[in-house]
């Protein structure tokens, strides 16, 4: 069986420090935002080249404090993309923002600047891109309309920790950038875990008290907060695997590129990597007319095929109020036709020529 992602042999060449790590953590009873908390902000903040990087309790709180640090609220209008994970909506109806779905480039499946301006009104405040699957979204034109229209930007990056753009890290272009660390994505931790990085001296002021009561000094409370804390033992795990994340996210490059050479002349197409930035292959999404057949295919080999995301979000029954009119065409027909294959670090060569081959057979 080849499954989507296999976190088991990350986990057994890490053991040893992450469980030394739990030890001492277990021996100190330093539970919340003690040390190894603030050491992996210390360490995520000097690898993303970010100024301040805070963590929380998942990347859906992320992007919740985000836009709550930013100021967007009741009413307020946030462009972003439907075809993506819900929680990337979730969060803009947490502050009572509606989401205003634009579409997305057919290529790189992120959202299309084209379209951007025309779907701006004067609610708009903010515009929210995912960097879908670990390829970053034209945030030179994005920046460029935010600029131009005065709004703030917030990035979705909870599939592209370490992918940048001409050396600039996501999460550090916009005015914030929201990561997860949910088990799965490219740095996963052992449960629910989140960070927000801003190079904002007072949007990170504001982000501190959110995630802790609205506090900065103990039992002193300056606004409404929240409990969304990283937990200690996960900064355990993230700090042990933060050191290899370079590593892990070129072994994803590795794969990606023998899928996309192997699978040539097959009934999938490969997704194309756009030269503005480093696509970190969070997951390998091919389209493909014959899509039913081909993950019979491969799930009669034993070989695990998915699709994210089958449901764009202006389509589901939460939108149906607020979507009646909403067209995506673009985001229509990848949704119908995208499926995504095995990918992690550890893929063999051998692993991925099978399932290579099972595509070609089809
Ligand atoms: C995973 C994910 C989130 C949410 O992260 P959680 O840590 O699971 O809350 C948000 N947006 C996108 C695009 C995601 O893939």
């Amino acid at each position: 069986m080849i499954p989507m992602v296999d976190l088991k042999q990350q986990y057994q060449s890490l053991k040893t420090e992450i469980e030394q790590g739990f030890a001492d953590t277990f021996e100190k009873t330093s539970f919340i935002l003690g040390p190894n908390v603030k050491g992996f902000e210390a360490d995520a903040a000097e690898y993303l080249g970010v100024k301040h990087a805070i963590s929380c309790a998942s990347g859906t709180d992320a992007l919740h404090l985000s836009l709550v640090a930013a100021g967007i609220g009741e009413g307020d209008e946030v462009i972003t993309s439907a075809f993506t994970f819900i929680a990337t909506a979730e969060a803009i109806r947490y502050v009572g923002a509606i989401p205003v779905y634009v579409d997305i480039r057919p290529d790189t499946y992120n959202l299309d600047p084209e379209l951007i301006e025309s779907a701006m009104t004067d609610k708009t405040r903010a515009i929210l891109p995912v960097h879908l699957f670990g390829q970053p979204a034209d945030m030179g034109a994005i920046m460029a309309l935010a600029d131009k229209h005065n709004l703030k930007v917030i990035e979705d990056c909870a599939q592209s920790f370490g992918a940048d753009i001409d050396g600039k890290m996501t999460g550090g272009i916009g005015l914030a950038g929201a990561h997860s660390f949910f088990p799965s994505k490219n740095l996963g931790c052992y449960g629910d875990g989140g960070m927000i990085t801003t190079n904002d001296d007072s949007i990170a002021d504001t982000l501190l008290m959110l995630r802790n009561h609205g506090s900065k000094e103990r039992y002193y409370h300056d606004v409404v907060g929240y409990n969304s804390r990283l937990d200690e033992l996960q900064a355990v795990v993230l700090r042990a695997k933060l050191k290899h994340l370079p590593e892990y996210n070129r072994e994803r490059r590795r794969v990606a590129h023998r899928y996309s050479a192997g699978l040539a002349g097959s009934v999938v197409t490969p997704p194309h990597e756009d030269e503005i930035g480093t696509h970190v292959y969070h997951q390998y999404t091919v389209l493909s007319e014959q899509r039913d057949a081909v993950m019979k295919k491969l799930a009669d080999n034993d070989i695990a095929s998915a699709i994210y995301y089958p449901v764009p979000l202006h389509q589901q029954k939460v939108f149906a109020n607020i979507c009646k009119d909403v067209r995506l065409p673009v985001t229509d027909q990848i949704a119908s036709r995208c499926m995504s294959l095995p990918i992690y670090p550890e893929l063999q060569n051998g692993q991925i020529d099978q399932i290579i081959d099972v595509i070609q057979s089809v």
